[in-house]
């Protein structure tokens, strides 16, 4: 698999392995409901068996983007707010990203495992912390909104571990995998009510049928 800066962005960040980019509206976490442009950015090698996009783990087959377009881009829409997700964007080096992003007067926003060291000047970090790799502390100590995905129960220990590793500022989600919803949305409801410093997270873009 061919992943991981040296083989697919540039290093002085000016190009990225774009996988698509598309206007919609949050639909998870904090910013659940916002309208923002999300900007997919190919490559990861966390692996997370439950993965719903697989397609973007091979960065080698998605091409080599110029920053400023996808900026270009991004600045036609009304939402002054870009969503960088993957894939794993904490791979690429995200400085000149999120600059020219700022200078055009666009919230930038993150969403990472946080697998790897987050670059790059971000007004919302939202990590989703995943057991194949496990997310630096650096990372964690970063991140505004910690989003645990759960996939069964032993899922609220993993979300726990993390919790007590993220800043006092930092909002904690929980969140159903999609292919296990109906599983485990009653653990999570029952977990949210007695443990209030959590919050429930749904994917409500696919019952709003958006990207
Ligand atoms: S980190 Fe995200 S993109 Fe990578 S395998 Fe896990 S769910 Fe898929």
């Amino acid at each position: 698999m061919k992943t991981g800066v040296e083989e697919t962005g540039s290093k002085d960040g000016k190009f990225l392995p774009l996988m698509e980019e598309f206007y919609t509206i949050q639909g998870e976490g904090y910013h659940s409901g916002k309208p923002a442009y999300f900007v997919r950015i190919g490559g990861c090698d966390v692996g997370c068996h439950w993965c719903d996009v697989k397609e973007s783990w091979d960065a080698s087959l998605h091409p080599l983007t110029l920053v400023d377009t996808i900026i270009e881009n991004a600045a036609k829409y009304p939402a002054r707010a870009v969503v960088v997700t993957g894939g794993e964007p904490a791979m690429y080096n995200l400085a000149y990203l999120t600059s020219e992003l700022k200078k055009n007067n666009i919230q930038t926003f993150i969403e990472t495992s946080g697998a790897y060291p987050i670059t790059g000047s971000w007004d919302w970090i939202c990590l989703s912390p995943k057991k194949t790799i496990s997310p630096l502390k650096e990372s964690l100590e970063k991140a505004d909104e910690l989003k645990v995905i759960v996939y069964n129960k032993d899922d609220f220990n993993w979300a726990e571990k993390n919790a007590s590793m993220v800043s006092k500022h930092c909002r904690l989600f929980l969140q159903p995998e999609w292919s296990r919803s109906k599983e485990v949305m009653p653990l999570i409801v029952d977990y949210v009510m007695n443990n209030p410093k959590w919050n429930v997270s749904l994917q409500s873009h696919k019952y709003m049928n958006i990207p």
